[in-house]
């Protein structure tokens, strides 16, 4: 019986591997024809994948309720309106995102036609991570669409009735031999990660990111890495209390601060400490009520693990909790919870936090900030608070950091005019936007040569000659009035 249980799994398990690799030949296949490559396709399935949003806006909300008691308000800013605002943009810019870029060109290739062509890069896999299971799954996918790739799809399972409903509906709206979904956690996605592909984009931990790149390495596959990290939150000098409050609080407990760019801990003089707290009490007040627990705009923890290791890191902190700390298993609930006294050794300050709790740093002066900061893993984002542009400044040249925000936080990534994502361990690679295009494009430098200019050409040729050589420094030098100059 035990033996018949194994082949069952063994049997179940190859008929798995067998699909996705159908699924590879299928879209690898399709991407030889070609098909992906007119402007016209990628429109078509732009347009396709608008729709499967709005006329699956409700579907959407519920699935992300039932994931992270997502409210309905966060939904829609967050992911529903993100990816269509995105879609949008792509439509708009797509047909000058896919023009030649022509670029400078010297005396010697003065005749000829120099540009940059951006092609597909073929069939590439993007993996989602759980905390916006729609955005990010799909603000990838519209920029793989529109450079004219063929893309497999690998949403998170944690975040499960987001996945299940991707999976229903991508086949519905979407061409199936050109973009597939593959369900399933970690044992599929390495499974699926033994495929060659021509790019992989990654969202998720900096644990799995190094796994995805060993299973890259192999078949010498590009890489995007959006990961996560510690974004701090400076506050310094003058400001409006209050305002920052506000901002901070928006900012750390949306999504109930399961956000990779929340701010993960306030560094600030003690004096402004003080000032904030009744201010960050206030404002929890005045946007969840008395019972944040009974609030309808405070999300939960995803999964009943996750909740533990957050617990467990509030039970382990040295810090004094001054807002907060309530919780309920059953619920997956945490409070939005403040601690102060934290020190850089302190428990809450070794890992990323990904939830509802913001230890808040005492520093004395801004540069011991700023070392703080750079004596730290470069962060997904950072956050300076200051009415004084001299201190916004200051950390903005002395600090480096995926994307920047002074006066609030989270709200650069909305724009996809910005490039979004990360720099040394908070990942590698951007998105949004015209950056989504590029990043699922190769820029094939192209040169169209003329047979004229024969002269000129002709002093590279042997036998070498000292005077040639002048002649040719002179002529291959780069000047800017001939970049537009072409013949061809
Ligand atoms: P996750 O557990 O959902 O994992 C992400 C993906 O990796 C999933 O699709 C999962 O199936 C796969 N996976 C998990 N374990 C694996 C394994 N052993 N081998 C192969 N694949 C595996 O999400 P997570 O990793 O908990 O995500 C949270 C992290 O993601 C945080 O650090 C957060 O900051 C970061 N994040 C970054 C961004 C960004 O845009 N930079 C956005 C969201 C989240």
């Amino acid at each position: 019986m035990h033996v018949c249980v194994i082949c069952l799994l063994i049997f179940h398990r190859l008929a798995e591997m067998e699909s996705q690799s159908k699924i590879m030949d299928r879209l690898r296949a399709t991407f030889r024809s070609g098909v992906t490559v007119t402007e016209q396709f990628r429109r078509t399935q732009l347009n396709n994948l608008l729709s499967l949003v709005t006329e699956n806006e409700q579907l959407i909300v519920d699935a992300l309720h039932n994931d992270l008691n997502k409210p309905k308000f966060e939904a829609i800013l967050s992911e529903v309106h993100m990816v269509l605002n995105d879609i949008y943009y792509a439509l708009d810019h797509l047909k000058s995102w896919m023009q030649h870029e022509y670029v400078g060109k010297n005396m010697a290739t003065r005749l000829d036609d120099c540009f940059i062509r951006r092609e597909p890069l073929g069939v590439v896999l993007i993996i989602g991570a759980w905390n916006y299971p729609l955005q990010l799954i799909i603000l990838p996918l519209i920029g793989a669409i529109a450079a004219g790739n063929c893309v497999v799809l690998k949403p998170s399972e944690i975040s499960q009735a987001t996945e299940k409903l991707l999976a229903e509906l991508i086949p519905k709206y979407l061409s199936q031999d050109c973009y597939a979904v593959v369900c399933g956690g970690a044992d599929e996605t390495k499974e699926l990660l033994e495929k060659k592909f021509d790019h992989i984009f990654y969202t998720g931990s900096q644990v799995v990111a190094r796994i995805v790149l060993q299973a890259a390495s192999v078949h010498l596959t590009p890489v995007t890495l959006e990961l996560g990290g510690k974004s701090p939150c400076l506050i310094h000098g003058d400001l409006d209390i209050p305002s920052a409050a506000r901002r901070l609080v928006w900012a750390k407990f949306f999504n109930a601060g399961q956000s990779c760019v929340a701010p993960d801990y306030v560094l600030c003089s003690t004096a402004m400490r003080d000032a904030l707290l009744p201010a960050l009490r206030d404002t929890l007040k005045s946007f969840y009520g008395e019972d944040i627990r009974t609030s309808p705009d405070m999300g939960r923890i995803v999964t009943p693990r996750h909740w533990t290791h957050l617990m467990e890191l509030l039970g382990k902190s040295k810090g004094r909790v001054v807002i907060g700390g309530e919780s309920d298993e059953g619920d997956r609930y945490i409070a939005p919870t403040v601690l102060v006294d934290v020190q850089e050794s302190d428990v809450l300050m070794q890992e990323e936090i990904f939830g509802p709790i913001l230890p808040i740093i005492t520093i004395e002066s801004l540069q011991e900030g700023i070392d703080f900061i750079n004596r730290r893993e470069k962060p997904l984002a950072l956050y300076v608070f200051s009415d004084e542009s001299s201190v916004v400044k200051n950390v903005l040249e002395n600090t480096s950091s995926g994307g920047f925000c002074s006066n609030d936080g989270i709200v650069h990534m909305t724009l996809p005019g910005l490039p979004f994502g990360g720099v040394g361990a908070s990942g590698c690679g951007s998105y949004h936007g015209r950056w989504s295009f590029e990043t699922f494009s190769h820029r094939r430098g192209c040169m169209m040569r003329s047979w004229g200019l024969e002269k000129i050409n002709g002093l590279r040729y042997p036998p070498y000659q000292e005077r040639s050589l002048s002649w040719l420094r002179w002529a291959t030098t780069a000047k800017s009035s001939w970049t537009s100059c072409s013949l061809m």
